[in-house]
């Protein structure tokens, strides 16, 4: 028979094991570090939930880099299924505004999606140990290497969403702060994934300004062109901020990194 003690010792070395085999998983794919500055001090009052949030309501603007002591908090909020239930609701929800609405079956009724981190993911490139999930300045280089890839997948939830919405009979632009010059590679990898179809597809020239003015500009041409934007949907609040902004926004998740 055990004594209290022991069973508490045997309880106690039981969650020991578990949790120790949860961070063994081979599901996590990006090495743990410690939560400390380049500088090796300590992010103390930091709370990474709380950095979420402020990244996501737009309260915290202009940040440069996932905080270090958040780098783990980060990763395994993206790799897990958090993110994805997060998405996942916001093409829900919508799916729901969507579907009642009267649409006037000319053709202008358009819906305008984002691409990165809206309707493709970067998240293979952002989980590389070089990247840490933005917790490394940015790369252009390198990141403009992965682009012409043209192996980013697709958000789930937006695809499902995408296809959902032609169903309904609304056409889709995708407006992306992605240069033009990688204009091949991204329709490759778009269609690659399943998004065959598309009435526009706009990318931003040279010195077309900061993504609020640049998405504003674009999408006030489109309705100066007679298409009406029901919805827009972006993953920054620089792509749903500004003029013309489509008659509802919705955001998804994108605690990796700011574009103003
Ligand atoms: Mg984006």
């Amino acid at each position: 028979m055990h004594t209290p003690t022991q069973t508490m010792a045997s309880t106690l070395l039981f969650l020991l094991l578990t949790a120790t085999t949860a961070i063994a998983s081979p599901n996590i794919i990006h090495l743990l570090r410690p939560h400390s500055g380049s500088g090796g001090h300590k992010h103390s009052n930091l709370n990474c939930l709380s950095w979420r949030l402020a990244v996501e309501t737009n309260n915290l603007q202009k940040w440069t880099q996932v905080p270090q002591a958040c780098e783990d908090y980060i990763g395994h909020y993206m790799l897990g299924k958090q993110y994805r239930r997060d998405c996942d609701l916001v093409a829900a929800e919508a799916y729901e505004y969507a579907k009642a609405l009267n649409l006037t079956g000319d053709g202008k009724d358009v819906w305008v999606f984002d691409i990165d981190e809206t309707t493709l993911s970067n998240l293979p490139y952002y989980a590389r140990d070089t990247v840490a999930f933005g917790a490394i300045p940015f790369n252009s280089t390198a990141f403009n290497a992965w682009v012409v890839e043209a192996t980013a997948p697709a958000i789930p939830g937006s695809l499902k969403l995408y296809k959902k919405l032609l169903k309904l009979g609304l056409k889709i632009v995708f407006l992306t702060g992605s240069e033009e010059i990688y204009m091949e590679a991204r329709v490759k990898n778009l269609k690659a994934v399943g998004y065959t179809t598309w009435e526009k597809l706009i990318m931003k020239g040279v010195g077309e300004g900061s993504g609020v003015v640049y998405k504003s500009k674009k999408r006030k041409e489109l309705e100066e062109g007679g298409y009406r934007i029901r919805g827009n949907m972006g993953d920054q609040w620089s792509d749903l901020l500004g003029s013309n902004a489509g008659d509802r926004t919705f955001k998804v998740p994108d605690p990796m990194y700011y574009i103003g």
